[in-house]
């Protein structure tokens, strides 16, 4: 069986596979590639693995004019850049103190061995430069049954590493079956340990809960998260029961992460985000707790974020909204509201300026964003 794409076809990629096997080396790409290849989906970055030592991948990419950055030396790991890409070159490794990570051993053992320190069978698919797949684990029937299973035994994979736990249902909510549910061993194993998930880095957290809410129906995977104790130490005072409605709402457009976090909590402290995403997740916030029109939404947050809101919203009051509300939240974001400071000026100067057309501003958006400057200013006394 082979497998193609762009990704792979792409003179860069097969570049630095090619300084390896050049070299007498194996290069495989690896995981999620492999995966996202197999199931036509979109593949976002290109992970090769190999029996080269890093330091052997750094001299290689050298002598073929690539730069490699040492970006994960003791994971093995060399990112080498090639036509303004980066692609991750790992050294085939073994998670076992005993074995050494500088270890060289025959092929075959160590693809096994790589294989076997991977989370789960569908991340530990491997594909040569002309796309022929090697599949040490059986991972790809699987893959095509959209069955997340372990590599190994769950309790132990789980207590190795407890990301894993939130990465069961990260991947299950991107790839698994919502009609099959989820392993119920491997279940079990993460409501066991989900007390442990309070130790891991805000950082890891984060990024695994954006990918889940990002899939197109996160709903039945944070609905099991909660069922299971694994959605509290990650969100406490989450609430799942809006999410559902709101992938409901969303319909064939599915939302981003941000919105589908906003109808499940108002408390992100136990999340690293960034100042912009933490801004915007309170103005959504925000926005639920009010009776803005749907062009008051759009002006005030713009269009992204208006629809955040609205659909937010609706979802958390179970009510859909009106027919044509795109249209009306664009309307809001292309507006401009009439008054400028300087119309107001000199007649009101300083906080009075500020009231003013603070209370000018919620009179327009009440009164559908329909009064001109003229009618404003008469609302002010100003005419
Ligand atoms: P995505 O498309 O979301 O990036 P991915 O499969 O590439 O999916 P990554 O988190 O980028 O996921 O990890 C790349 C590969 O490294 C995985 O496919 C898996 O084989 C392995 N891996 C990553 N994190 C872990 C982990 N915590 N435990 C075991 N293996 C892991
Ligand atoms: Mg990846």
């Amino acid at each position: 069986m082979k497998v193609s794409g762009d990704w792979l076809d792409n003179p860069a990629t097969q570049s630095v596979m090619g300084m390896l096997t050049g070299a007498g080396y194996h290069a495989l790409a690896v995981g999620g590639c492999v995966r996202n290849a197999l199931l036509g989906v979109p593949v976002a970055d290109v992970d090769i693995a190999t029996d080269a030592l890093p330091e052997t991948v750094s001299r290689l990419a050298e002598t073929a004019g690539l730069k490699a950055v040492p970006t994960g030396i003791a994971h093995g790991t060399v990112t080498v850049v090639a036509g303004g890409e980066g692609f991750e070159v790992t050294t085939f490794r073994h998670d076992e103190e005993s074995f050494g990570r500088h270890a060289r051993v025959s092929f075959g053992a160590s693809l096994q061995q790589d294989a076997a320190r991977r989370d789960f069978t569908m991340n530990a698919l491997y594909a040569q430069a002309d796309g022929t797949l090697i599949d040490p684990l059986g991972g790809l029937p699987d893959l095509q049954a959209r069955r997340l299973r372990f590599v190994g035994d769950p309790q132990a994979r789980i207590t190795e590493d407890y990301l894993r736990i939130l990465r069961f249902f990260r991947f299950h909510a991107q790839y698994g079956d919502p009609e099959q549910g989820l392993d119920a061993e491997a279940l079990a194993a993460c409501a066991e340990h989900s007390a442990m998930l309070e130790t891991l880095s805000r950082e890891r957290v984060t990024a695994e809960l954006k990918k889940l809410l990002d899939a197109p129906d996160p709903a039945p995977a944070i609905a099991a998260m909660a069922q299971s104790g694994v959605l509290l130490p990650v969100l406490p005072g989450a609430q799942p029961q809006a999410l559902p409605v709101l992938v409901h709402l969303e319909g064939d457009k599915p939302g981003g992460w941000l919105r589908r976090l906003a109808v499940l909590t108002t408390e992100v402290e136990t999340l690293r985000l960034s100042k912009a995403e933490t801004r915007d997740f309170g103005k959504v916030r925000d926005a639920f707790s009010g009776i803005d029109s749907p062009a008051a939404l759009g002006w005030r947050l713009g269009w992204r974020l208006g629809c955040d809101a609205l659909l937010g919203r609706a979802a958390l009051l179970e009510t859909p909204p009106a027919p044509g509300w795109q249209a009306e939240v664009m309307r809001g974001a292309q507006a401009d509201f009439p008054l400028k400071p300087r119309d107001l000026m000199p007649m009101l100067l300083g906080p009075d300026l500020g009231r003013a057309l603070a209370r000018a501003q919620e009179h327009w958006l009440a009164q559908d964003l329909k009064p001109d400057r003229a009618q404003l200013l008469a609302l002010l006394g100003l005419a």
